[in-house]
């Protein structure tokens, strides 16, 4: 039997029950933090950073002070108009105590994979009877490796289904010890253009394409496609991408995401701009001529998660 070390701690930022869309049957979604990208329409930009991050409401602030003398990091100054350095910020917790509004939240906590199971216990049940697991998400959960693999043990130990949604982006060292405890795989390929793909998410996709295929090798796999208009919506870039997911091993459906702006608030709470400015929604017709192509180059088609 494996070796599963429960004491392995990693930074959570969400647990998030009864998801239907994100593997087969009823599922407990896993947030971890950190990301290797940048992607300018995420929506879960409190997550890039791999340590717990101080949301701060201006809204809720009554502009008590109580935060700024608590701070011994020197992050805290009302002369910022977003209240937190984050360059500064060592996420030690003591503003968000000290604060008396809740205008200031801590996102992200470490756990260790022994209390998250105990947590995710409580969800058996669910899982046995929907035919559902454990999606494990992020941010990018490759960027907390050890965590992410003893938690992925410690599912398979339970006799959970495993999913987990990714980037691909990480070493082939850490890809080849991962991916043979994951069930499914939701890998999101963002672009294949290497222009575009660093342009629109701070990194090269060399890596990530060399490793979608690698991963198809280990482990079933889906394509996600997040389609953002102006950036990858094009039929030359789609075409691109159903050319390699050719090239991958078994892989017969590709999920088209459609562009939202759900995230788009989160980015005030991180003193951030959100990067996408007058980005319309893809309309019907260009949904369904971007269906109609994925399906033409003979894979299956899903809209959405
Ligand atoms: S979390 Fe700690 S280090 Fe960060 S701003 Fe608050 S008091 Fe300062
Ligand atoms: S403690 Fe909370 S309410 Fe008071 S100034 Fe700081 S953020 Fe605003």
């Amino acid at each position: 039997m494996e070796y599963i070390d429960y004491r392995t701690e990693g930074i959570v930022f969400d647990i998030q029950r009864f998801s239907i869309h994100d593997g087969p049957g009823i599922r407990t979604i896993v947030f971890q933090k950190g990301c290797p990208l940048l992607c300018k329409w995420c929506c879960n930009p409190e997550s890039q950073d791999v340590r717990p991050t101080v949301l701060f409401n201006a809204d809720s602030c009554v502009h008590c002070g109580k935060c700024l003398g608590v701070c011994k990091f020197g992050a805290l100054s009302t002369g910022n108009t977003a209240l937190v350095d984050r360059g500064a910020c060592r996420s030690c917790g003591e503003c968000v105590n000290a604060c008396p509004t809740g205008a200031l939240v801590m996102k992200g906590k470490a756990i260790a994979v022994g209390e998250l199971v105990r947590e995710l216990k409580k969800d058996a049940i669910t899982f046995r009877r929907s035919g559902g697991g454990v999606t494990i998400s992020g941010g990018e959960p490759l960027v907390q490796a050890e965590f992410l693999l003893e938690l992925l043990k410690a599912c398979k130990e339970q006799g959970w289904h495993t999913a987990m949604e990714t980037t691909g982006l990480a070493r082939e060292s850490v890809i080849e010890r991962v991916f043979p405890w994951v069930d499914l795989v939701l890998l999101d390929i963002k672009a294949i253009a290497p222009d575009i793909h660093k342009a629109n998410t701070g990194v090269s996709n060399e890596i990530i394409l060399e490793n979608s295929i690698a991963i198809s090798n280990i482990a079933p796999t889906v394509v996600r496609v997040p389609t953002i208009p102006g950036v990858n919506s094009t039929i030359s870039e789609y075409r691109a991408i159903c050319s390699h997911v050719k090239s991958m091993n078994g892989v017969d459906t590709i999920h088209i995401l459609p562009y939202h702006t759900y995230g788009v608030n989160k980015y005030g709470l991180i003193g951030k701009e959100y990067p996408l400015t007058e980005v319309p929604p893809l309309t019907k017709d260009e949904i369904a001529n971007l269906k109609k192509l994925v399906e033409d180059e003979g894979f299956k088609c899903v809209i959405g998660g």
